[in-house]
């Protein structure tokens, strides 16, 4: 059995995960609790592919409508071949496309394709990801000795995809939202997607960097006390407080699954345990 390849932390920009990998020695113990016996013995046990419509939180907007059904389907063995490839090479948001491009078939009316990858919100595109697992793997991921982070002791644990924290847009045709700034300023942003995403990966070892790409792409207008407004500010023009809270409203409002959030209760020392799911636990280190 050949060793899994590292699969990269979820979406993130700059410093600001979105979702995912945020500790990565818990996560890196989850994937090796991860069905060892089943990975040695390449036994299933799984509970069959689920489902594989999904609704998205966003979705896509055409002709004055907005789609947001998706269909996805189960992976099969060209599909790993072709995500190992990309894995091991030194884009890790390449695996993220390759796993939508693959896996989704259509999202409305539309065939998937990069471009249309590329159009998705971070949280839609986490959300499809999700129902590949799903329908591949289906619908539990089950971990054998996990070492608890409190306590030691190692643990079986069945958790369902559903008991994964998720946050759900409270309107989702809003495209724009307001945040309050320092001294009666506001911003009018937009979410972040998969092609700001891919701007973002473009920009190597900087993160203060990655956050100008992203604040230059989501803030469409400030807004200064006065009332007088600066179309598309330059992100470097943004005082750094502001920076941060804007980043930060777009990482607390982006919808979807909140991977790295995942707790559980541990019985035996009764401590909530962080649990962070990553690609590689979501798809077993493919
Ligand atoms: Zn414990």
């Amino acid at each position: 059995m050949t060793e899994p390849i590292v699969l990269p932390a979820f979406e993130n920009f700059g410093d600001k995960a979105i979702s995912g990998l945020e500790t990565p020695e818990e996560a890196h113990a989850a994937t090796q609790a991860l069905l060892k016996d089943d990975r040695e013995s390449g036994r299933p046990h799984i509970d069959g592919p689920g489902e594989t419509q999904v609704t998205l939180e966003r979705g896509i907007f055409r002709d004055g409508t907005w789609y947001r059904d998706a269909e996805v389907r189960e992976l099969n063995g060209y599909d790993e071949e072709a995500i190992a490839a990309v894995g091991s090479g030194s884009a890790p948001h390449r695996v993220v496309e390759t796993l939508l491009t693959r896996g989704v078939v259509s999202v409305g009316r539309e065939q998937m394709t990069r471009k249309l990858a590329g159009e998705l919100l971070i949280g839609d595109r986490e959300l499809l990801i999700m129902a590949i697992r799903r329908a591949t793997f289906g619908d539990t991921l089950e971990f054998e000795r996990l070492p608890c982070s409190e306590c030691g002791e190692l643990v079986d644990l069945t958790v369902p995809l559903a008991a994964i924290p998720f946050v759900h847009l409270d309107d989702p045709e809003q495209t724009e939202y307001e945040v309050p700034l320092r001294k009666g300023r506001k911003a009018l942003l937009r979410m972040p997607t998969g092609e700001d995403q891919e701007q973002v990966f473009n920009v190597r070892n900087n993160r203060a960097k990655q956050d100008s790409v992203i604040l230059s792409r989501c803030v469409l207008r400030l807004v200064q006390e006065d009332g007088t407004e600066v179309h598309r500010p330059p992100a470097q023009s943004l005082n750094m407080g502001d920076r941060q809270t804007i980043l930060q409203f777009l990482v607390d409002h982006q919808p979807g699954p909140r991977l790295a959030d995942f707790t559980f209760t541990h019985e035996t020392c009764g401590e909530e345990v962080k649990l962070p799911i990553n690609l590689a636990v979501l798809f077993r280190g493919l």
